[in-house]
């Protein structure tokens, strides 16, 4: 058919639509096609009209992503999931679908991801939705704030940033339950495999998949699991908001996503030993990690997360120190890398008070109790013995001078 065609078309058409495959490829194929064919008007009318599955443009889905949503879907035990291009993108969609909108209230925890809270703190405010801060691991103030505020959504992370608070989801949903109050839970930093807040009453479970899910700091992306009947209210408005995520990314994070299980079980044997470790320098005044038995949410944690570990992030606080004594110790490091991000496969440190909570007076960041002192670590998935050793001569440095 194209073998009588001019060169110009033969170079626009030649070698594709070749399949109709009676082949399943094992691994899902990138699709970066954005238009689809049918056999009949007809078909495609029935995929426009909901009768017939298919795709017809990706803002309205696509393959490749779809194949990532299903695997999401099922790591979280949710009937859908929907992936965006970032995890603010996705935070943004769950709000909006939760029934966030002008005169409306949120009360959300205090710590939440740095982005998430302006979010709520300024865009939100502009349109006219108020957001009340609460301490979400004092449920006394969660439920005052629930009475008082009779909001439209609760937001929280099961596990929080910088200073490792876990969330009891179990109490909170049914608290938000009994209010009439959906419940947004962003799970970035347990993943699946340490918790799922469906079973356990969220309405809307939200990633940041750049993180543990990609897990190789190589893709941003974002994905909600959740309900059916909120899957198909969350693509209706994915085709108005337009922040929809690419085949290549969708690609990267199903990749991700194979190996979660043993890259999880990795950063939480990592973590508890640097963590043990950490507790016991002299240098270091403080850690911050669940699996300590000192950590305040430590039973809530061993509570949720089973048996499967306490995660791959912890905070501490180097004894005595400020910006200068931190800056020196992270410049000191050389296979853990001050790199600003996390959930990687990498090990990397960051500095709260200069990156996350800059924007805070620091009193406000003090009373947060996230002090000059204080370190993030993502314990990525080396060997802990090389993390310790790399830890342990930058601190040595540091304590030297
Ligand atoms: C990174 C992160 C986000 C934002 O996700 P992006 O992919 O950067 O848009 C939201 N919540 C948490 C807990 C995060 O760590």
């Amino acid at each position: 058919m194209l073998s009588d065609k001019s060169i110009f078309t033969q170079a626009v058409h030649a070698g594709e639509r070749t399949s109709r495959p009676d082949f399943t490829p094992v691994s899902t194929p990138i699709y970066h096609s954005v238009g689809y064919l049918y056999d009949s008007m007809m078909d495609l009318d029935g995929v426009f009209g909901g009768t017939r599955t298919g795709y017809v443009y990706p803002r309205y889905g696509s393959p490749t992503v779809h194949a990532l949503e299903q695997a999401v879907a099922t790591l979280e035990g949710a009937e859908d999931a929907v992936a965006f291009a970032s995890g603010m993108a996705a935070i943004h969609a769950a709000l909006l679908g939760a029934g966030v909108r002008a005169g409306t209230t949120i009360v959300a925890a205090g710590d939440l991801y740095g982005a998430t809270y302006a979010l709520l703190d300024r865009l939100f405010t502009t349109l006219g939705v108020r957001t009340r801060f609460v301490d979400i691991t004092d449920l006394n103030q969660v439920e005052q704030a629930l009475t008082a505020e009779r909001p439209a959504v609760l937001l929280c992370e099961t596990i929080s940033n910088p200073l490792i608070k876990v969330a009891d989801i179990p109490t909170l949903a049914q608290m938000a339950s009994a209010a009439g109050v959906s419940f947004v839970v962003d799970n970035t930093f347990a993943s699946p495999y340490l918790f799922r807040p469906l079973a356990h009453g969220a309405d809307y479970v939200v990633h940041s998949a750049t993180k543990y899910l990609g897990g190789h700091g190589d893709v941003m992306a974002g994905v909600i699991a959740c309900s059916a009947d909120r899957g198909r209210d969350l693509r209706e408005r994915q085709k108005l908001l337009g922040a929809n995520l690419g085949p290549q990314e969708a690609w990267l994070v199903l990749r991700g996503i194979k190996t979660l299980p043993l890259r999880m079980r990795q950063h939480c044997a990592n973590a508890q030993t640097v963590a043990k470790w950490l507790s016991d320098h002299p240098a270091v005044a403080q850690v911050n990690y669940p699996g300590l038995p000192s950590h305040p949410q430590h039973a809530v944690a061993a509570r949720l997360f089973a048996d499967r570990g306490f995660g791959g992030m912890l905070s501490f606080e180097l004894r005595g120190a400020g910006q200068a004594e931190v800056f020196r110790f992270m410049e000191a490091l050389d296979l853990v890398l001050p790199a600003t991000t996390m959930g990687d496969i990498y090990s990397l440190t960051l500095y709260p008070a200069h990156s996350s909570h800059r924007q805070l007076d620091p009193d406000v960041r003090a009373a947060l109790g996230i002090r000059e002192g204080l370190v993030r670590l993502s314990v990525g998935i080396e060997d802990a013995q090389d993390i310790i050793a790399d830890l342990s001569q930058a601190l040595e440095q540091v304590v030297r001078q």
